[in-house]
């Protein structure tokens, strides 16, 4: 009865172009995880149609309902759940533990180049079971996000599907390249501007680009204050803040604040940020705040070890800070979505250790995964991503082990399908092995 859908010799590859995801198929997955509830479902069916789950059920319902002729892909031995959604990325670097593994990516490396990277760096997201990207800015490569993400929805290359924050804002003299000899007319990593009305015109023309996100840098600078707080001085004053979140709420986007001290998550919060990355200084007084606001947090841990030697000596003690702060926020009910911050560590890394980080601060696998489906689609604003229920898009991932008991096995997939056309299928070679070396 099992018929493979997927010719063999193709197997492997990435697919994306060479199926058509017009035809109904059938799912027979051996452990299907509802991640709302965590139950473990055994012998489930998945009927996809037009790329979208059109049903679900015990197998022996599903497969009696489906058309005759249905293909089936044959998951009976593994785990399947939702595709993992990546909420804080950034596929146009390539690691910048240094300030000057930054400037070198600005300098020396054209956008067209920058932006082949991004498309290997999406193909291996893609392959380690990201679906979806939250992308938080190109850092100096214009629009080049908003190209790729073009690219991968007309199937040119194959890559997660991408919500794009274009170029972020900072304020004047605030953000990298900074101190280099005066008389040098140098690239930025951010778009610079400063005062209510300029912003106001800024987001609108973020938007009028593509940007399905609008970013913004709101604090540096961070010290630790006598009280032992994470202290920082921000970019803005609020009133230009204001700016940002009104104009992007009013033109139907979403708002994100890079926050890393107090001061900084504190004014994000005053301003009304929908999601707040790394805050590495919250505390009691400012969580009370983000819970009743219902403000998202992306704590990026991950990058924050990766770059803590080159971040000087609040480099480390940050990380101690931000994992006090994550059981804290975990305690008080904060929304935490998984949000790596890939790109600030290279891409030959799996963000997927994100989440192994996350249970090690004392989440359950299951509110781990939670925050990289359920939670991190409704930061998103989306219905239909982050679960396998009718009508939502048929991106899935399989591997053959429980990750209810071993976060780390999402780090060894199996099988990962993209509205219902498979892009890996193992065993095959390890994909991110493929990156090319600078
Ligand atoms: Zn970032």
């Amino acid at each position: 009865m099992i018929q493979s859908p997927f010719p063999r010799h193709l197997l492997g590859c990435f697919l994306g172009l060479a199926l058509s995801a017009q035809a109904p198929s059938l799912i027979h997955a051996g452990r299907l995880l509802d991640v709302r509830t965590g139950q473990v479902l055994t012998d489930q069916g998945l009927l996809v149609k037009e790329g979208r789950i059109a049903a679900s059920g015990p197998w022996s319902q599903v497969s009696a309902g489906a058309p005759k002729g249905t293909t089936v892909l044959d998951l009976s031995d593994q785990y399947v759940l939702p595709g993992l959604i990546e909420a804080h990325t950034h596929v146009l670097l390539q690691g910048n533990r240094f300030s000057q593994d930054y400037a070198d990516q600005i300098l020396k490396e054209s956008v067209p180049y920058r932006t082949l990277r991004a498309a290997a760096a999406a193909k291996a997201a893609l392959a380690w079971g990201f679906t979806t990207l939250r992308d938080l800015g190109s850092e100096g490569a214009g629009y080049a996000d908003m190209d790729l993400k073009r690219a991968i929805a007309a199937g040119v290359v194959p890559g997660p599907r991408l919500f794009v924050a274009g170029k972020a804002f900072s304020a004047t003299g605030t953000y990298p390249l900074q101190n280099y000899a005066w008389e040098l007319d140098l690239p930025s990593g951010v778009r610079v501007v400063d005062g209510v009305e300029a912003i106001r015109v800024a987001v609108r023309d973020e938007v009028r680009h593509g940007a399905d996100w609008v970013k913004v840098y709101v604090d540096r600078s961070i010290t630790l204050g006598t009280d032992g707080r994470l202290r920082s001085l921000t970019n803005y004053r609020p009133e230009e803040l204001k700016a940002f979140v009104d104009e992007a709420h009013r033109l139907g986007k979403r708002t994100s604040a890079h926050v890393k001290g107090w001061d900084g998550i504190d004014a994000a919060l005053t301003a009304g940020f929908d999601t707040l990355e790394h805050a590495d200084g919250f505390t009691d007084d400012l969580f009370d705040r983000a819970v009743k606001q219902g403000t998202f947090w992306c704590p990026t841990i991950y990058a924050g070890i990766w770059v803590a030697e080159g971040r000087g000596p609040l480099g480390r003690k940050a990380t101690e800070i931000l994992a006090a702060a994550f059981r804290k926020g975990l305690a008080k009910g904060v929304k935490i979505a998984l949000g790596s911050d890939a790109g600030a560590f290279p891409w030959t890394e799996n963000p997927a250790i994100e989440l192994a980080l996350m249970v090690e601060r004392g989440m359950t696998p299951l509110q781990a995964i939670q925050a990289a489906t359920v939670v991190a689609a409704d930061l998103l604003g989306t219905k239909e991503l982050g679960h396998l229920e009718p009508g939502a898009h048929a991106d899935l991932i399989a591997l053959s082990n429980d990750p209810l008991k071993d976060i780390t096995a999402l780090q060894r997939l199996r099988t990962v399908l993209k509205g219902g056309v498979v892009v890996r299928w193992e065993p095959t070679p390890t994909l991110a092995a493929e990156l090319p070396s600078r």
